[in-house]
């Protein structure tokens, strides 16, 4: 299976009702000495919640939005990614195994364009079919999958549940969406972004690579759309 715009499959399953007035919940708790079951009680104006969330995160102030958890669906995407996304230790995963899912004759795998592109696409195709082959011989010698994986690749797909809070969620999209993330991860993350601010506009200006707030790359190689910073 070849890169495509529909892979890697994100689907949002659950996100919070309102994590705004649960932010300014939040916030407002810490300096008021109301009852915080009170201050939700009341109606309040949402540019209001909003002027103060922002400048609440803007101090740093950040153990606030911990109380918005996302929770995401995600399939066909390869083993390379997820190995790449379970380094965040703030995120929870429920991973499909390969000890108990034995694969079936060729196992679903992606071929990056670059490969597509290069003219080796027949070779990579042959190299996993043959991988496929073997895979299934060791299992029908009674090599249990856990051990037959071994010679499973990095492009073979997986999927996965995942949840975060919302902390987290901006700490990877800051790390992830620089374009020196893998393109990928990238594109993994620029999804599961695009479903919390399609739900949430106002959070869109937070869900962005780091340079976009610090207005600097710290990058050792950077793309050139903000000025590098000599550390
Ligand atoms: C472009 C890019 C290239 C990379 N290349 C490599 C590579 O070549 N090799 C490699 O091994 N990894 C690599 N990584 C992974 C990277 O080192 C991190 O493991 C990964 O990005 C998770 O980031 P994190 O630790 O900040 O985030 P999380 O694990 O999501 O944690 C969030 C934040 O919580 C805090 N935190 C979490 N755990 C601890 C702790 N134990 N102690 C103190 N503070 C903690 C930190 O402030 C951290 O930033 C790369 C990442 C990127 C984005």
């Amino acid at each position: 299976m070849t890169e495509n715009s529909e892979f890697p499959i994100v689907h949002l399953i659950s996100a919070p009702e309102n994590p705004l007035k649960t932010i300014y919940l939040a916030c407002r708790t810490c300096y008021s000495a109301e009852y915080p079951y009170k201050i939700r009680e009341k109606d309040t104006d949402p540019e209001k919640m909003l002027k103060l969330v922002k400048k609440v995160l803007q101090s740093g102030h950040h153990s606030t939005i911990e109380h918005c958890q996302y929770t995401f669906t995600i399939s066909g995407v390869t083993r390379a990614c997820t190995h790449q996304l379970v380094r965040h230790r703030h995120m929870s995963f429920s991973q499909k195994s390969q000890r108990y899912v034995t694969e079936k004759g060729q196992f679903e795998y992606i071929t990056p364009s670059t490969v597509k592109n290069s003219g080796l696409q027949q070779q990579y195709d042959a190299l996993m079919a043959e991988i496929a082959g073997f895979y299934d011989r060791m299992i029908e010698q009674g090599i249990p999958a856990e051990d037959a994986r071994f010679v499973l690749p990095n492009a073979a797909t997986s999927s996965l549940v995942t949840s975060l809070n919302l902390r987290e969620m901006i700490h990877l999209a800051n790390l992830r969406l620089c374009v020196n993330a893998q393109h990928e991860i990238r594109k993994l993350i620029q999804k599961m972004c695009g479903l919390v601010v399609e739900k949430e506009p106002w959070l869109g200006e937070y869900l962005v690579a780091k340079c976009e707030k610090s207005r600097y790359c710290d990058e050792i190689r950077g793309c050139g759309k903000f000025p590098q910073q000599v550390k």
